[in-house]
């Protein structure tokens, strides 16, 4: 059985868990770095970056996020998740757990455009994707082993960085579990990968 953990510090965790099981896996809600040890991957959700941070050196989260990317475990962050996963963010000198061959600018949509939806044609995943943005990073830059799986108005707002998937928007607060299910295909592969 493979079993997913969802960040449980902050953020929408109870909608991501909902989609994991819809996608037929065990999802955990990570509260302590213990429970990292038995996950197979790891959803890091929206929210809001600096308070996640805060409580990751809180709760000495950082070496064990950075050794579940360390044993190739896939991890998935999505808007706020995707800043923590980063390697670069537009005006900050350190990244958070710094992974993800990506160059993240944060809340990037503008102050007006708080909040919005389209509908987006995201490479492996779906041609109409309900996207949901809730002041949305997006990825500036992408290294050279990045696959960018989806633009909107010519900005990078899905891409994968091989164990790493990461994405601008919200995709738990729609009933739409395609782009969750190819995470938990990434994460299937990985444990294959691991077991011969
Ligand atoms: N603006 C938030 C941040 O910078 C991210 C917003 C979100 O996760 N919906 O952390």
């Amino acid at each position: 059985m493979i079993k997913i953990g969802v960040l449980a510090l902050q953020g929408a965790v109870r909608e991501h868990m909902q989609s994991l099981e819809a996608c037929g896996v065990e999802a955990i809600a990570i509260k302590h770095k213990e429970e990292l040890q038995e996950v197979d991957g790891l959803i890091l959700p929206g929210g809001e970056s600096t308070t996640m941070r805060r409580l990751i050196d809180k709760y000495d989260f950082m070496d064990a996020l950075k050794g579940l990317a360390a044993e190739g475990k896939p991890m998935f962050g999505t808007c706020a998740g995707l800043i923590l996963l980063a390697k670069h963010l537009i005006g900050y000198n350190e990244p958070h757990i710094g992974v993800m061959d990506v160059t993240v600018e944060r809340n990037s949509f503008g102050r007006q455009v708080d909040s919005f939806e389209a509908d987006l044609a995201i490479t492996g995943v779906a041609d109409d994707f309900p996207a949901v943005f809730i002041r949305a990073p997006h990825i500036v830059d992408a290294g050279e082993n990045v696959e960018v799986l989806c633009k909107h108005n010519g900005r990078i707002v899905a891409a994968r960085d091989g164990q790493f998937l990461g994405c601008s928007f919200h995709p738990e607060l729609t009933d739409d579990h395609r782009i969750t299910a190819y995470f938990v295909e990434m994460v299937k592969e990985a444990k294959q990968k691991q077991l011969v």
